[in-house]
């Protein structure tokens, strides 16, 4: 069985291939190299998709209020006292204070947050916090650039201020933000490494940094880009090619895996700048770094879709992903992660069109992110998703981490990542409650989706048109929908592909209703070759985890008992197996609270 369920993984390996391939071919010819791709899918902007009542825009309000809730002298405070300005106020606790290991690196982040549900919502306390943030920041920015002097992060921080600033211009909050990035950039040119460097290398001369500084200046390229298109500084292009990875990036499109021990998130991030080098710069090379790197990770990923157990990747094929369930509880570091997912395959699916990348998204939103317990108001948040026999979800023990400046970001993304478009029509990757509004033709158009997906298997969506429009609505059929089914205004039409966007193209009238209805597709999968009887039950794109006792012995189950597991009869979101040994109840990790649970369980033979 473990052949059927892992063929999934090994069609991203062998398109990866393909597209290394590809990439050698376009090197080998004269010119025109990146010509055959069309023009990449574009993004709708983040108030054109608002989502109705469900987890995603329960995730992404609790966010919002968290991030307008920071204290603004405690986030200044890092950057005011390494000016040697006056800093009232109290420290904001946690990893990232003034004389911790990376002060003020989440800064930027929760302005990019900010900007962000300014741009969904409006709200003018969102954008009155965006621009008195901006402004304060600012008066600490001075030419000798103290801010980075004897700091272990210089890339890293920056990188994630250039982030905050982009939006803050980007999305119309601030016209200060780019001067204020011009400036940011000239303090931190100084301190800035002289080229893409692995974890632990860089130190500043007469600064040994060695056993500490943890600096990512790989993952700055994506940022970099974005500002050269934004602002046309040519500083930020030259600063783009001069973080390049190229040592990993061309090791990925030649078809080496050079995942192996290295960090998880922080490469996976800088696949988002090979994407985006891409796009700005043109050579192919980049584009089958990002795909063959998304295959090799997703050839190591865990059913729920996350990798990197320890935070970092382990060697294809030894067996490590099975071995990491015991030991250590740090599965998947998972709102960072969720978040580079997430931005990899909007790059991947807008380049591509390939329906599966939206499929690996939906995997890593359904079973990691939208499971993360909300960050608290002490800066308490959740971390590791924990795989193990017997797990419980956690917090870090420390306050604010990482991932608390990585959660309100991809809670906003949410809404990029519902829908793109291109001069045909629209494209739907996520089928979540929501009104879509873009503009097809030259004319505006409106989208209703209405469902309880992944829950229930139906979706329906309406169509809000001034005229009639031809256009092409693009829906997204899973990889694993063998049997969808389509109906237009009642009527049946052909059984769409799987693994594909079903193209319906006509013309469309006000009020249209197209009803999808999905398979309740179940499917056991293995968490490595090497690991059999090891699986997850997955229910369409939903790992079903196990709830268990605390302490008590989990007994194995039988294969064709674990793939009979029946859905709670009163519309609960809940599943029960009965076998020999008593009742077996399952849950989506989203809908797991204080209980211990086993994401991956021990199978008998059928
Ligand atoms: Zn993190």
């Amino acid at each position: 069985m473990s052949d059927i369920i892992n063929r999934g993984r090994r069609d991203f390996l062998a398109f990866g291939a393909l597209a290394a391939v590809a990439w050698r071919q376009a090197a080998s010819a004269t010119g025109a190299a990146a010509a055959a791709q069309p023009a990449p899918l574009s993004e709708l902007a983040y108030g054109q998709v608002q989502f109705g009542a469900g987890p995603l825009e329960r995730q992404a309000r609790e966010n919002h209020r968290l991030v307008l809730s920071l204290d603004e002298d405690a986030l200044l405070r890092p950057f005011r006292v390494r000016a040697g300005q006056r800093a009232p106020g109290q420290e904001l606790g946690g990893w990232y204070d003034t004389y911790a290991f990376a002060p003020g690196a989440t800064f930027g982040q929760w302005m990019s947050a900010l900007s962000r549900y300014y741009a969904i919502t409006g709200d003018a306390a969102t954008h009155a916090k965006v621009q008195r943030l901006v402004r304060a920041y600012a008066a600490t920015v001075d030419a000798r650039g103290s801010f980075y002097r004897h700091n272990r992060f210089p890339a890293y921080t920056y990188d994630k201020l250039v982030g905050g600033l982009l939006d803050a211009e980007k999305l119309g909050l601030d016209d200060t933000a780019r001067a204020t990035l011009a400036r940011t950039t000239r303090a931190a040119l100084p301190y800035l490494p002289p080229r893409a460097m692995p974890r632990n290398e860089h130190a500043q001369p007469g600064e040994d940094f060695s056993q500490h500084a943890w600096d990512e200046s790989y993952t700055l390229p994506e940022n970099q880009f974005q500002a050269w298109g934004i602002t046309g500084e040519r500083i930020h292009l030259q600063l783009g090619r001069r973080f390049l990875y190229d040592e990993f990036f061309t090791a990925l499109a030649r078809g080496d895996n050079a995942l192996p021990g290295k960090h998880a998130y922080s490469h996976v991030n800088a696949l988002s700048s090979a994407a985006q080098a891409y796009l700005s710069l043109g050579n192919p090379m980049y584009l089958a770094a990002a795909q063959q790197g998304f295959a090799m990770i997703n050839a190591q990923s865990f059913a729920t879709g996350g990798w990197g157990p320890d935070e970092h990747f382990v060697i294809p094929g030894s067996g490590a992903l099975g071995a990491s369930l015991e030991g250590q509880n740090k599965s998947f570091e998972t709102p960072c992660g969720a978040y580079a997912h997430f931005k990899l395959t909007r790059y991947l699916l807008r380049i591509t069109r390939d329906s599966r990348y939206g499929d690996s998204m939906e995997r890593v939103l359904y079973n990691t992110v939208l499971g993360a317990i909300p960050i608290q108001p002490d800066g308490h948040a959740f971390y590791y998703s924990d795989y193990t026999g017997q797990a419980r979800k956690a917090f870090h023990p420390d306050r604010w981490p990482c991932c608390s400046g990585t959660l309100p970001m991809v809670a906003a993304d949410y809404a990029i990542s519902t829908c793109f478009t291109d001069a045909q029509g629209i494209y739907v990757n996520l089928y979540a409650p929501a009104q879509i509004n873009w503009t097809q033709n030259n004319v505006h158009c409106g989208l209703s989706i209405e469902t309880d997906y992944p829950y229930a298997s139906g979706v329906s969506m309406t169509l809000r048109l001034p005229s009639p429009q031809l256009f092409t609505l693009n829906l997204r059929i899973p990889n694993w929908a063998r049997d969808a089914s389509l109906l237009i205004n009642g009527k049946p039409e052909p059984t769409p592909q799987s693994g594909q966007f079903a193209p319906l193209r006509r013309e469309w009238h006000s009020a249209d209703r197209v009803e999808l209805q999905l398979p309740d597709a179940r499917s056991l999968e293995s968490v490595d070759a090497a690991h059999p009887d090891t699986v997850a039950l997955l229910a369409g794109p939903l790992v079903l985890m196990r709830i268990v006792e605390a302490d008590a012995q989990v007994l194995p189950i039988r294969r064709d008992d674990l793939l009979r597991a029946q859905r709670d009869r009163n519309g609960g979101h809940e599943w029960q197996v009965t076998t020999g040994d008593g009742v077996v109840k399952l849950k989506p990790f989203l809908d797991i609270d204080a209980e211990h649970y086993s994401a991956y369980q021990m199978v008998l033979p059928s």
